[in-house]
C-alpha cells in the first residue's frame, strides 16, 4: 500500500537541516574494481550480513513515511543484486505519495539488460559512472570493466527514456586531459555531467595524494574556453551546478575537498548491512538491522530514525594529505553507497 503524504514528524537534524534524501547501498559487491574505490583483492561481506530486499523495502518505506522525497539505490553495483528491479518496482508505489524521485547510481555494465525494466518500474533518471572514453584507460581504471559494454548500456538507457547524468571522478594524470572530451560527448548525447573529486574512503592499492585533482583548477581551466553560468542550487546536495552556455547542458562539480558543502546537506545513507550513516565522511551511525531482525514495530523504527538524526554531524573531516596517509573513514564507498 502506498504511504500517504507523511503524517509523522519530518526529519530535521540538530542544525536545522531538513533531511529528505536517502541513499541506499543495496549490495557491497561489484563487477568492477575501480582503482580509487577498492583494492583488486576486495573482500565482500557474507550474504547473511546484507539486508534482504524486503528489509530494504521496509526501511526505505519507513523513511518515506518520515518525509524522504528522494531515494537513490547505489552500491557496490546495484544492478548485480539479484531482484533489484523488483525492489524498484515495489518502492515506486511511493512515487506521488510522498516520494518525488526514485533513482540509481550504476557503473552501467548491466544497463543494456535492465534499462527498459527500470523505466517500466518507474525510474526516470539515473547516474552512470564513466571516467574516460578511452577503452584501454577504462580497463585500467575499472580493472575489470569493458567500455563498450557500458556505452551500450548508456545508449540502451537513453533509448528506454531514462535521463542520464554521467559521473566522472577527476583523477590527476589519468583523465584530466579528457574532461573536455567527455563534456563534448555528454553534450552531443544529451547527458548532464558531474565531475567528482576523489574522496579518502577505505584503503585502496593506488596513491590518493597523487591522484587528487582540485576541481577549482579544472573549472578555472574550462572557463578559458567555455561560458559557465552558475545555476541556483536545487538539489540541496554537494554538487554545484553551472549551465554550459555553448551546449546548454548542466555541469556539476562535487568538491568535498576544495569546498565544504555540508551546510546544505539533506541526506543520510543506509549501508548494505543496515547501518544508517549520517555523513559520508564521519563514523556516526545507527544500526537498523539488529532491531529489524528482532521484530521492531513501526513506532520503534520511528524512534530509531529520531535517535539517528540527533547524531548527524555538522560536517565531514575529509583531507587528502601526505601527512595523513590513512583514509578519513575506513569503510569503502561501495559499502556506504556513493
Ligand atoms: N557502482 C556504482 C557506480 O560506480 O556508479 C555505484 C556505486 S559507486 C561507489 C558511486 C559513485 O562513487 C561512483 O560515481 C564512483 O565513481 C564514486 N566513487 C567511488 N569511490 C570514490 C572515491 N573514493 N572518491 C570519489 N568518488 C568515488
Ligand atoms: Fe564498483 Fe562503483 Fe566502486 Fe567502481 S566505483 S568499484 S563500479 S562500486
Amino acid at each position: 500500500m502506498p504511504i500517504a503524504a507523511f503524517a509523522a514528524a519530518p526529519m530535521v537534524d540538530p542544525f536545522g537541516r531538513v533531511i529528505d534524501y536517502l541513499r541506499v547501498s543495496v549490495t557491497d559487491r561489484c563487477d568492477f574494481r575501480c582503482v580509487y574505490c577498492m583494492p583488486e583483492a576486495m573482500t565482500f561481506l557474507p550474504r547473511s550480513e546484507v539486508l534482504s530486499l524486503e528489509e530494504i523495502d521496509r526501511l526505505a518505506s519507513a523513511f518515506v513515511a518520515r518525509g524522504t522525497r528522494k531515494l537513490r539505490l547505489t552500491g557496490g553495483e546495484p544492478l548485480v543484486r539479484r531482484g533489484v528491479v523488483d525492489l524498484v518496482r515495489s518502492l515506486s508505489r511511493h512515487l506521488g505519495h510522498g516520494l518525488d524521485e526514485l533513482t540509481m547510481t550504476t557503473n552501467g555494465s548491466q544497463l543494456a539488460r535492465f534499462a527498459n525494466d527500470l523505466f517500466a518500474a518507474g525510474m526516470r533518471r539515473i547516474n552512470v559512472s564513466l571516467d574516460t572514453l578511452d577503452s584501454e584507460k577504462f580497463a585500467r581504471i575499472t580493472r575489470w570493466g569493458k567500455l563498450d559494454q557500458v556505452l551500450d548500456g548508456i545508449a540502451a538507457a537513453s533509448a528506454a527514456g531514462l535521463h542520464i547524468k554521467i559521473n566522472m571522478v577527476a583523477l590527476n594524470g589519468v583523465n584530466d586531459a579528457e574532461i573536455e572530451g567527455v563534456l563534448h560527448w555528454t553534450a552531443a548525447n544529451g547527458h548532464d555531467l558531474v565531475l567528482i573529486e576523489t574522496m579518502p574512503m577505505g584503503t585502496i592499492d593506488d596513491d590518493r595524494v597523487d591522484r587528487y585533482l582540485p576541481l577549482k583548477a579544472v573549472r578555472r581551466d574550462l572557463e578559458r574556453r567555455w561560458t559557465l553560468v552558475d545555476l541556483p542550487d536545487s538539489t540541496g546536495g554537494p554538487a554545484r551546478y553551472v549551465r554550459v552556455a555553448e551546449t546548454g547542458q548542466r555541469l556539476g562539480f562535487i568538491t568535498p575537498l576544495t569546498h565544504n558543502f555540508c551546510e546544505s546537506c539533506n541526506r543520510v545513507r543506509l549501508t548494505a548491512t543496515g547501518r544508517l550513516y549520517l555523513c559520508l565522511g564521519q563514523d556516526d551511525m545507527v544500526d537498523f538491522r539488529g532491531p529489524l531482525r528482532a521484530g521492531v514495530d513501526a513506532a520503534g523504527l520511528d524512534e530509531l530514525i529520531d535517535r539517528a538524526l540527533l547524531k548527524k554531524p555538522k560536517g565531514h573531516d575529509f583531507v587528502i594529505d601526505r601527512a595523513r596517509p590513512a583514509p578519513a573513514v575506513v569503510r569503502h564507498m561501495s559499502l556506504t553507497g556513493g
